[in-house]
């Protein structure tokens, strides 16, 4: 038996509790993995609470991530005791995810842990910061080197965003960051922000074109404040665009891609394929200061993380949470 939080739902609604499980309950996989670790990313919050239809299946394990050692395995490239991480493919969403004693899943989705990361440093990147990483990778691929300009982070007090301002402050990039919290000025500082730009200024409608401000940028909110940042890039500059925390819409004009060349580079880390995804690890394992990881993590236990989705949705959760599951596995 295992501990497991389980959504499930019937006609009165949904419920989300911490249960024990069976190994006969696990979905179909060719690898099993005993879980050291998970964590509460944004979507895992938008399961737990409901609040967007991310779950397609009832019942369902949320946890988008784990980290964690091969159990059994029928597949070829995965032997018990080989230490591994899964970030996305669907799991937490329609096949049972990481917030788990125990997960079963295809061995296609899994990947090394990287030697440079413990499961729990795994954990507090999570699908956040590779996908921040996937993000800075955008830029690199659009020609955004550290003398193009000052690059900019929104939501940088975040998950993604956090990691975002670290990676980019040692590649040698000039960061700005863009939070709603002027209280976590001094947090991302630490990370490696050189300017902190108040939220506010980003969330009223702007002009369609503004002063050319930066070579680069990271965002993770989408809504008027992708338009505003999209009106102030540099000529050629790039906008690595992969989150929605404030808005789905877009209300922008095409002013900026049509006079100013700027690219507008969507980034997806849930079928992303597998060589990005090691490339993005192996990355990460160079280009992030695990000593900066401490300052960003809160540990949750599974019963914990339920009522801390509310409070990560409503944007108050600073940096990233890890759900340390079973610490002997290691
Ligand atoms: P977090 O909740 O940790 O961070 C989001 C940050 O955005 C908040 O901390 C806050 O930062 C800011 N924010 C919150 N609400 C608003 C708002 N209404 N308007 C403007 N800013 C706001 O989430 P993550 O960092 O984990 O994820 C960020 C986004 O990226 C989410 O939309 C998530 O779905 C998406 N994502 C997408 C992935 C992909 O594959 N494309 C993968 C991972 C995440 P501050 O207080 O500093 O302003």
């Amino acid at each position: 038996m295992f501990d497991a939080i389980l959504i499930d739902k019937d006609d009165s609604g949904q419920t989300v509790s911490v249960t024990k499980l069976d190994d006969d309950r696990l979905p179909e996989g060719d690898v099993t993995v005993r879980v050291a670790c998970s964590t509460l990313n944004y979507k895992d919050a938008l399961a737990i609470t409901g609040k967007s239809p991310v779950v397609r299946s009832f019942p369902m394990v949320p946890g988008i991530d784990f980290s964690g050692v091969v159990e059994a395995s029928s597949s070829a490239d995965w032997k018990a005791g080989d230490r591994v991480v899964l970030n996305g493919w669907g799991v937490g969403e329609r096949h049972w995810g990481g917030l788990a004693g125990k997960a079963r899943v295809k061995g296609e989705w899994l990947v090394p842990l990287v030697p440079a990361f413990s499961m729990d440093e795994a954990m507090a990147i999570g699908t956040a910061g590779y996908t921040a990483m996937l993000c800075v990778m955008a830029l690199e691929r659009n020609g955004v080197t550290s003398s193009a300009g000052p690059v900019l982070v929104t939501g940088a007090a975040g998950g993604v965003g956090s990691v975002a301002v670290a990676l980019l402050a040692k590649l040698g990039h000039e960061v700005h960051a863009v939070t709603g919290r002027a209280e976590e000025a001094d947090y991302l500082k630490a990370l490696g922000a050189s300017e902190i730009l108040p939220r506010a200024d980003f969330t009223e409608p702007g002009r369609p074109l503004g002063k050319e401000r930066w070579a680069g940028a990271v965002d993770v909110v989408g809504g008027q404040v992708l338009a505003n940042v999209c009106a102030q890039m540099r000529y050629r500059g790039t906008v690595a665009a992969c989150g929605l925390a404030g808005g789905m819409s877009l209300p922008a004009t095409v002013a900026p891609f049509i006079l100013r060349g700027v690219t507008l580079a969507g980034v997806d880390s849930v079928m992303c394929p597998r060589e990005d995804r090691i490339e993005a690890w192996r990355r990460l394992g160079e280009d992030l200061d695990p000593k900066l990881l401490a300052g960003m993590v809160q540990r949750l236990s599974l019963a914990e993380a339920i009522p801390a989705a509310d409070r990560l949705i409503a944007g108050k959760v600073r940096g990233r949470i890890v759900v340390p599951i079973d610490p002997s596995v290691a």
